[in-house]
């Protein structure tokens, strides 16, 4: 990209030539509405109220239980791991689907602690996202063995890899700048301190290209109602390198889990292979919303995508320097494309009620504390002239401070 003034012709044609413009229409969006949070909530498909409906009137109503066997119910949560692992580069037989994120990474810090009995610290950095440290901290206390959550700024990181870190955690793409880690370097040098790796993909499933088995990746989580767009608290996914499957030991062990749990044992026996990272009955009208999804996403090539977001986020840089000068606005999102998500992050003094102004007018991003302006690309239903536009209205309510006034001011307890 050059660096000379943008003009709105100028995102027109860049529409014009997207081999990915075909994929908006598959997306059920509220007309003249932009829609920059699918980093946060991904978009509804079309197809998606046709599935959930099929599930919950034939699949349950008239099946009931049948379905299990009959509906292909015990496959389905499989069949889904399976498709999310083909878009992260997942080693065959490590995916799970199920359970939050959340909840994913506790089981998964669980089994790399107890794999490293003889070191104390899980390795990461104090603006990895929240849940991730609060989980790491809740179950460093729950351990009660001296476990401590160390947290060091990101370029300290390969740094702090010594003998005692057990596990290395790191959230692959930071949901509040945009910046990106080098998960194949990093994971090396975890593996050459002894250390395991849990990657968090909450904000590079279906946005960024990642290669788990390529990377080496010990352990990962991620989430399925982002870039993957399954609905709202759609079941999360996690990755175990199938090499570690064999030994690896889960602190939740639910039936789910267990070798045969139509046995109905009294002893916990572990499944063979990642079966044993499950832990109960899975979610199915949710996971049934989240296959349609993960199916578009698969339908579309990665390469593109990637290009398409790494263009609309220069694009979107480039217009919020030229058009919004003078503002006091600062894109905390890397430069560098290659070392960034899918996602612009600008700082401003009044970002709370300039983005309330922004939701009001129809263009749709989120706030977060204290200070950011957070803007997600999307690239299969988002169009380049929408970024136009999108500053656009950023600049008059800047200049007009529409801002200022009162119910833009007032915080909802959603941001
Ligand atoms: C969105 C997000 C989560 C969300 O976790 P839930 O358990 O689904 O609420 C976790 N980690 C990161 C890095 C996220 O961006």
């Amino acid at each position: 990209m050059t660096t000379s003034a943008l003009t709105r012709e100028d995102l027109t044609a860049l529409d014009r030539a997207d081999t990915l413009a075909g994929f908006r229409e598959r997306f059920s969006l509220p007309a003249g509405v932009i829609y920059l949070d699918g980093n946060s909530l991904g978009a509804m498909l079309r197809a998606t109220a046709g599935r959930v409906s099929a599930m919950v009137e034939q699949e349950w109503g008239t099946g009931l239980i049948r379905s299990w066997n009959e509906a292909g119910w015990m496959e389905l949560p499989g069949r889904i791991a399976d498709k999310i692992g083909r878009l992260i580069g997942a080693a065959p037989g490590g995916m799970a689907v199920g359970d939050s994120t959340s909840v994913n990474l506790f089981k998964l810090l669980g089994a790399a602690l107890a794999a490293r009995p003889e070191r104390r610290v899980i390795l990461t950095e104090p603006g990895n996202f929240p849940t991730d440290l609060y989980i790491a901290q809740g179950l460093s206390k729950l351990l009660a063995q001296g476990h401590e959550v160390r947290m060091v700024a990101p370029d300290e990181i390969a740094a702090a890899l010594d003998d005692s870190v057990a596990v290395l955690m790191l959230t692959h793409v930071n949901y509040h700048t945009g910046a990106m880690f080098d998960m194949a370097g990093l994971t090396e040098a975890a593996h050459a301190a002894g250390a395991l790796t849990v990657w968090d993909l909450a904000h590079s499933a279906g946005a960024v290209p990642v290669d788990l088995a390529g990377a080496d990746v010990d352990f990962a989580v991620g989430c399925g109602y982002k870039y993957l767009n399954g609905g709202p608290g759609a079941p999360a996914f996690l990755y175990v390198a199938p090499r570690l499957l064999a030994d690896v030991r889960f602190p939740i062990t639910g039936w789910w889990g267990h070798v045969a749990p139509f046995s109905f044992e009294a002893v916990f026996r572990p499944a063979d292979g990642i079966a044993r990272a499950t832990v109960g009955t899975a979610p199915m009208i949710s996971i049934a919303a989240l296959e349609v999804g993960v199916d578009l996403a698969l339908e579309a090539p990665m390469a593109a995508v990637r290009a398409k977001s790494v263009a609309m986020t220069d694009v979107f840089a480039r217009l919020v320097q030229q058009r919004c000068a003078g503002f006091g606005l600062e894109i905390i999102s890397p430069a560098d494309a290659a070392r960034r998500g899918s996602q612009v992050s600008v700082a401003h003094p009044n970002a709370y009620p300039v983005m309330q102004a922004l939701i009001a007018h129809n263009v749709i991003g989120d706030f977060r504390a204290p200070d950011v302006l957070r803007f997600g690309m999307t690239p299969l239903y988002l169009g380049f002239a929408e970024l136009w536009d999108a500053v656009e209205l950023l600049r008059r309510i800047l200049t007009e401070e529409t801002w200022k006034q009162p119910q833009f001011n007032v915080r909802r307890s959603v941001t």
